[in-house]
């Protein structure tokens, strides 16, 4: 069974500098070799930087693109992979890797860890050690490995900032992978994005030049799907309908998710037309939206491919 581990950086291979922690090459490609030697696989395993490596607040669409291609590329030559990355945008990209790889039928093993390799009592070890497992023997799909718990690569959030147990998924019943007779490369451009999260007596200037300028607005709305009705908040969001640029909204809440129509008070949001996005995360609704805006086609168009849940982002 051979293994492809394609780093990109992060926590995990980092060092001390003297602006803090930096990614550094060698130092995660001995620790993974070294790994790989004493699980005596028959198969060695290759590892690819993408380079350069970054703290993965620098990342963008086109990382995950770069990631996926690099996936697609070498997929006939590996039974499974895996991508080192930072935690912090690591559940944007596993989101992002779901929407990116269709028909995959092996395991694609995002890991990190929240202390370096290069420090004593680092979780860097234990993280790489099962995500090598996890190549070899994980259901096909898009998988977070991290602190011993194996988790849905569409529906992962980074949920602590200094735990090692630091990522949770909510329950699944479909795999994170989206089904299809062969593998596919869907591309993902970096479109403006607009993110707004609706608080008591918002400012609604910034919503209004979202919905002036952005290709795509993502909408974090309260509890089960309210926000505040204000003539300010309806014009804004009546000018995105009338520019036809799709607007989603998830929950402020990490768990339950939303059904918009709950409450009277979601009304604004259903009378100009913002697409419900249940219990997505907002990683995810994020993801999916860079995806939606690259392909091309209509709102409608646009909308569907927002309200169908592909990889098992969102409960049926
Ligand atoms: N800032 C780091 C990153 O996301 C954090 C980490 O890897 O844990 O690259």
């Amino acid at each position: 069974m051979s293994t492809l581990l394609i780093h990109t950086g992060g926590t995990i291979g980092m060092d001390k500098t003297a602006d803090g922690f930096a990614p550094r090459e060698g130092v995660l490609e001995q620790v993974a070799a070294d790994l790989s030697r004493q699980q005596m696989t028959a198969d060695p395993l290759s590892i690819q930087n993408l380079s350069p490596l970054i703290d993965s607040a620098s990342s963008t669409p086109r990382d995950w693109h770069r990631i996926a291609a690099t996936i697609f590329e070498n997929y006939a030559s590996y039974d499974g992979f895996i991508v080192t990355h930072g935690t912090d945008t690591l559940a944007y990209t596993s989101s992002a890797l779901c929407l990116a790889l269709s028909g995959l039928n092996k395991p694609v093993i995002v890991t990190g860890a929240m202390l370096p390799l290069t420090v004593e009592g680092t979780d860097g070890v234990a993280n790489l050690n099962d995500a090598l497992i996890a190549a070899r023997t994980a259901a096909p799909g898009v998988w977070v490995q991290f602190a011993g718990h194996r988790l849905h690569g569409a529906r992962v959030r980074k949920s602590h900032s200094r735990a090692f147990d630091a990522f949770e998924a909510e329950d699944w019943t479909t795999p994170p992978v989206i089904p299809a007779p062969q593998l596919s490369l869907n591309p993902v451009a970096l479109n403006k994005v607009g993110v707004v999260s609706v608080t008591p007596g918002i400012f609604t200037d910034p919503v209004a030049y979202a919905a002036e300028h952005c290709d795509g607005l993502l909408l974090r709305c309260y509890g089960s799907g309210t926000a505040p009705d204000t003539p300010d908040m309806r014009a804004a969001l009546a000018r995105a309908q009338d520019r036809q640029i799709p607007v989603i909204a998830v929950s402020q809440c990490p768990e339950g998710g939303m059904k918009l129509g709950t409450y009277a008070a979601g009304k604004v949001m259903r009378d100009t037309g913002v697409i419900d996005g249940r219990d997505m995360t907002p990683e995810m609704a994020y993801a999916k939206l860079q995806f939606c805006l690259t392909q091309a086609g209509d709102l409608e168009e646009k909308r569907q491919y927002l309200s169908t849940s592909l990889c098992g982002e969102f409960t049926v």
